[in-house]
């Protein structure tokens, strides 16, 4: 029997690279949230508000893509609000440029907590109208502060601080979206208990990614533990 208990805590323990910033930061409204262009926007920066709100399209598709999660971003128009503002409206997570008087600094997120909401500063010290090289990219790992997360560990994540090889990521990896799931769990989704949600593979359609997920391992766990103490009743009776 202990050594299943064991087996359960391995299965428990699989760790997740992805760090949530802090325990008390959410967004205020996950399944609604607007991207929108700061009152200042990029234009000091040379950077237009046209090629701003295409960069954003891009970080909002790409943050967009974890159906598990009721996580839904959409790209709004400009923001009555500046990047500077410490307040910033609830659903709304705003970009703006300036100087951040720091080349090795692409740009920078500050939450509001008491709003669920957030301001994405990008640094027009490194990119400009003739300069935008990476900026979609950082873009996009800006916007998983925003989110809630921390650096991650994981060189494959959006939210990686270590050199990875990509200048402009294409979708998130396995990590952020283990993030935005645990931060903002799909709840549309009825738990069916553990045993139940081994059928809802077949019910709903969907395929299971590869092998076996969590919960089968979890509920054949919990069969075999039930089904020892069974047999460890039966056998006290019969002796
Ligand atoms: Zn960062």
């Amino acid at each position: 029997m202990f050594k299943f208990i064991i087996l359960g805590l391995f299965v428990f323990s699989h760790a997740h690279a992805f760090i949530i910033a802090d325990k008390n930061y959410r967004l205020s409204k996950p399944e609604d949230t607007t991207f929108k262009i700061s009152s200042e926007g990029c234009t000091a920066a040379g950077i237009s508000d046209a090629v701003l709100k295409s960069a954003m399209e891009k970080t909002a598709e790409i943050w967009n893509d974890a159906p598990e999660s009721r996580l839904k971003i959409k790209v709004g128009g400009k923001s009555g609000t500046s990047v500077n503002s410490t307040t910033i409206p609830k659903g709304e997570v705003i970009v703006g440029c300036l100087d951040l008087n720091d080349a090795g600094i692409g740009g920078t997120t500050q939450q509001d907590k008491a709003n669920g909401s957030a301001r994405i500063k990008m640094n027009s010290g490194v990119y400009s109208g003739t300069q935008l090289y990476g900026f979609e990219g950082v873009l996009t790992h800006e916007f998983g502060h925003a989110v809630g997360l921390t650096h991650s560990k994981d060189p494959a994540s959006v939210m990686t601080y270590e050199s990875n090889g990509w200048v402009n990521p294409k979708f998130l990896a396995q990590d952020d979206v283990d993030g935005v799931v645990y931060l903002y769990p799909n709840e549309d989704k009825e738990l069916g208990g553990l045993l139940a949600s081994c059928n809802s593979y077949s019910a709903d359609g969907s395929t299971p990614s590869s092998g076996f997920g969590l919960d089968f391992i979890i509920g054949f766990l919990a069969i075999f533990g039930i089904w020892k103490l069974i047999r460890k009743f039966l056998k006290f009776r019969l002796s």
